[in-house]
């Protein structure tokens, strides 16, 4: 895994805390180093930011953020607009970091977004600009489980062990006809797949989500990176779970904010599947779970598959047919909670929402440094990456900053 081979397995050794243990956070990492000694920073829990307000630079042409509306977060969900609201000014600029889902909404709420939403909502238009809430992927989880005979309360055992095949395996060792033509369809597909998701509101045009997509073909079949996660764990001291879950995702969804309110959640349409080959992947691996519980060593002490079990998904001695498995995946995948490309780094006219230093299309100061950036879903958990973007868009504000001479 981290000799650069992106298709692998791996074991995880647990990492539950023990006496005096604990895991780390990124606050306890980045925040509590310098929290007491930096006099120049403020750290205000308990408050949503609601509106960038913006100003125009006639000598530029492009908008520049000067402050930052913000207010008590309320306790109630499905509370009202906020009675009180402060403003903090932004001397240089304003980052968001507000994450996949909320970046996009209060880019959109401050007037940045795509014109006919933000017409409808009567938000004046600041920078119109398509790409904001587009391009959302996150990743469909499936979960099966079995029962086993090891009962292990102590919980000394490895507890995960993760697979990550690449298109090739995954078909190959999961899918009815062996992976044929797996590559071709996937080539051949994409322009169907691009119309579709863009129609559906996921892109701004069949051409930029085609350019995409042909990105993230060339990721998974030319470098072979790993497009199933497929995690075993012990649920409980009798039984095993093995979750499935594709990493590249060709869906796309979308999300809009659909009122004025900063407290009302924006509306998101995830688009779990909506792609075919989404939906293969996902039965391919539902499948190839089947097949390893009946294998060798595992099948050794799983006493038999519970969910979905065979009254779902019927074996007929082919592991399950395609339909039985696909209805069965329709119903009981979930949210992996990794959502990303919101807010993309990508060409304006691609449907990208940030440049390759981070600001906003049409701004001069406003930068995304979030998930939201990510223009394509990754083949891993996000954390570390997120860690990553992190850090690069520190540095790059420190280089603009010394750049004007300050
Ligand atoms: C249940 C769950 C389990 C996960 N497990 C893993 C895992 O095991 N490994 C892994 O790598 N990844 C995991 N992830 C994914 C990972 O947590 C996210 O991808 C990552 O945190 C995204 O970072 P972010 O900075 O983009 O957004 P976030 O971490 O969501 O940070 C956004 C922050 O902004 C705040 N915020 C939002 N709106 C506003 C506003 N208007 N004003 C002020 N503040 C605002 C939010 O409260 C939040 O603190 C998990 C996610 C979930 C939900």
């Amino acid at each position: 895994m981290t000799g650069g081979q992106r298709a692998c397995s791996s074991l995880h050794l647990a990492s539950t805390p023990r006496g005096s243990d604990h895991r780390s956070s990124s606050a306890e990492a980045y925040l509590t180093p310098v929290e007491n000694e930096r006099s120049n920073l403020v750290v205000l829990v308990g408050h949503t930011a609601t509106t960038v307000l913006f100003t125009a630079d006639e000598s530029t042409g492009l908008r520049s953020a000067y402050a930052v509306r913000f207010a008590p977060t309320p306790a109630n969900a499905t509370a009202g607009p906020p009675s009180q609201e402060y403003i903090v000014s932004a001397d240089h600029e304003v980052i968001l970091s507000a994450g996949a889902i909320q970046s996009p909404a209060l880019l959109q709420r401050s007037g940045v977004g795509t014109k006919h939403l933000l017409d409808v909502l009567g938000i004046d238009i600041v920078v119109p600009l398509e790409g904001v809430g587009r391009n959302l992927q996150d990743q469909a989880a499936t979960p099966l489980a079995a029962g086993s005979t090891v009962n292990d309360t102590g919980g000394t055992r490895v507890l995960d062990a993760i697979a990550f095949p690449d298109v090739d395996a995954l078909f190959t060792f999961g899918a009815l006809d062996g992976g044929a033509n797996v590559s071709e369809t996937i080539s051949s597909d994409i322009p169907g797949w691009a119309a579709s998701q863009a129609a559906a509101g996921g892109g701004v045009s069949a051409e930029a989500l085609e350019t995409i997509m042909r990105v993230q073909a060339h990721n998974i079949l030319h470098d072979k990176a790993a497009v199933l996660e497929m995690f075993f764990y012990e649920p409980a001291p009798d039984g095993l779970g093995m979750n499935v879950w594709g990493l590249l995702p060709f869906s796309r969804g979308d999300l809009s904010v659909t009122s004025t309110n900063p407290f009302t959640p924006p509306a998101i349409r995830g688009a779990y599947l909506a792609a075919d080959i989404d939906l293969a992947v996902a039965v391919a691996g539902a499948r190839a779970v089947r097949r390893l519980l009946h294998t060798p060593p595992l099948s050794e002490i799983v006493t038999q598959e519970l969910v979905p079990g065979t009254a779902a998904v019927p074996d007929a001695g082919d592991g399950g047919s395609d339909a039985d498995w696909a209805a069965w995946v329709r119903s009981a995948y979930i949210s992996n909670d990794h959502p990303v490309g919101t807010a993309a780094m990508m060409r304006r006219e691609l449907g990208g929402v940030v440049d390759a230093r981070l600001r906003v299309y049409g701004t001069q100061n406003v930068r995304v440094v979030d998930a939201a950036m990510l223009p394509l879903q990754i083949s891993a958990y996000l954390s570390a990456t997120v860690y990553g973007v992190a850090e690069k868009a520190a540095d790059l504000i420190l280089e603009d900053m010394r750049a004007g001479g300050r």
